[in-house]
C-alpha cells in the first residue's frame, strides 16, 4: 500500500492520455495553446506497463483524462489494457462527451464503468461561448449513447462568476429530479496563463447552494456529509440524483486525498495545485527495470505534498488545466 508521509493511502492514479482537445474552454487551456509532439507523450505500451507497475504497488483506481481521452488513438484498447491489468478494480474517464456516441458502447466493453461528462450549461449559445466552438447537443448524443451503454454517469460544471452562476446552475441541478446521474458544481482553479481570469471568477460553494435552494428547494445533505470522493453531496427534495460540491479553493479535502496524477508526458504530479512533479519519462525511457520505477514511485508518492497554498499566493504556473487533466 503506497503511504504518504502524513499516512495517506495514495491508490487512485489520472492518467492524461493526451494534452490536446477538440474543445478549448477558457478557464481550461489559452486559445492558442501549442501541444507536445506525439513522440514526447507517453506511448500505449509505456502507459500499460506503468499502470502494471502501480498496481503492484496498490493503485486500484484508475480515470483516464486529458486533453480529451477520446480523441487518443486507441483510446479503447488502452482502456481494455488496463481493466486486463490484474489488481486495476475501475477504470473511469473525464471527457467532454463529443465522441461518446461512437465510443461509449465500445468503451464499456473493453472495461470502462463510469463517465464524468464536463457541461457548464445547458444553454447552447453560451456553451458554444465558453467551450470556444463547441455544441451542447453532441454533448446530450454523447450522454444517450452513455446511458445505453450502461455506464455510470456523472456531469462536471465549473461554475464561472457572471457567466453560468446563476439560471445555468438551477437548470444544471433541475436533471436530478429526472435523471439518476450525480451533478458536480467545480469551484474555478487558477492555474497557469489563465491566472487572473480565474481567480476572479470563482464563486463559493456556499453561494451555489444559496442559489440552487432558492430556485429549486432546500438543500438536504446526502451520507451525513461523508465526501463522495472529492465531492460533498446534497439532494434536492423529490429528486433522483445528487448534487455534488467540489470545493477545492474555499474548502479543500487534501486530508483525505487519494490521488496522483500521470501526465500525458510522463511527470507524477502529487498535487493538482502545487507544481511538484516527478520525472518518470526519463528513466522508464532510459531502460529502467520494475524494481527501479517502483522506487521512484514510492520516493515521490512519499514526498507528496499536503495540499495547495492558494491562500498565501502560492499558485501554480508551469502547467494549465488541460496538461494536468483536473
Ligand atoms: N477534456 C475532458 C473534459 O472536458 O472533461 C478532460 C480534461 S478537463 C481538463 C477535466 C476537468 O477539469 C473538466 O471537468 C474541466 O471542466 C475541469 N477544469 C478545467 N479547467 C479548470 C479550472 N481552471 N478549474 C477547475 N476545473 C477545471
Amino acid at each position: 500500500m503506497p503511504l504518504d508521509r502524513f499516512g495517506r493511502d495514495i491508490n487512485y492514479l489520472r492518467i492524461s492520455l493526451t494534452d490536446k482537445c477538440n474543445l478549448r474552454c477558457v478557464y481550461c487551456m489559452p486559445e492558442n495553446m501549442t501541444f507536445r509532439p506525439r513522440q514526447e507523450l507517453l506511448q500505449d505500451d509505456e502507459i500499460l506497463r506503468l499502470v502494471r507497475i502501480f498496481a503492484e504497488i496498490g493503485f486500484h483506481k484508475i480515470r483516464l483524462t486529458g486533453g480529451e481521452p477520446t480523441i487518443r488513438a486507441n483510446v479503447v484498447e488502452i482502456v481494455r489494457g488496463i481493466a486486463e491489468t490484474p489488481g486495476i478494480k475501475t477504470v473511469a474517464m473525464t471527457t467532454n462527451g463529443l465522441m461518446l456516441d461512437k465510443l461509449a458502447q465500445p468503451l464499456a466493453d473493453a472495461g470502462l464503468s463510469r463517465v464524468n461528462v464536463s457541461i457548464d450549461t445547458l444553454n447552447p449559445e453560451k456553451f458554444n461561448k465558453i467551450t470556444r466552438w463547441g455544441q451542447v447537443e453532441d454533448v446530450w448524443r454523447g450522454l444517450d449513447a452513455a446511458e445505453k451503454a450502461g455506464l455510470g454517469i456523472k456531469l462536471n460544471g465549473v461554475v464561472v462568476r457572471d457567466y453560468n452562476d446563476k439560471e445555468d446552475v438551477v437548470d444544471l441541478a433541475r436533471l436530478t429530479l429526472f435523471r439518476p446521474w450525480q451533478i458536480r458544481f467545480i469551484e474555478m482553479m487558477p492555474f497557469g496563463e489563465v491566472t487572473d481570469f480565474q481567480q476572479a471568477g470563482t464563486v463559493s460553494e456556499e453561494e451555489l447552494k444559496a442559489t440552487i435552494s432558492a430556485a429549486l428547494g432546500e438543500l438536504a445533505v446526502v451520507d451525513n456529509g461523508r465526501l463522495d470522493g472529492e465531492a460533498r453531496l446534497y439532494k434536492l427534495p423529490n429528486s433522483v440524483g445528487t448534487l455534488g460540491f467540489i470545493s477545492s479553493v474555499t474548502q479543500p479535502f487534501c486530508a483525505s486525498c487519494t490521488r496522483a496524477r500521470l501526465t500525458a508526458d510522463g511527470r507524477l504530479r502529487l498535487c493538482l495545485l502545487r507544481e511538484k512533479e516527478v520525472n518518470i519519462m526519463d528513466p522508464l525511457r532510459a531502460g529502467a527495470s520494475d524494481e527501479e520505477l517502483i522506487d521512484i514511485l514510492r520516493e515521490g508518492i512519499y514526498w507528496k505534498p499536503w495540499g495547495h497554498k492558494l491562500s498565501e499566493d502560492i499558485i501554480p504556473l508551469n502547467r494549465v488545466m488541460s496538461e494536468l487533466g483536473g
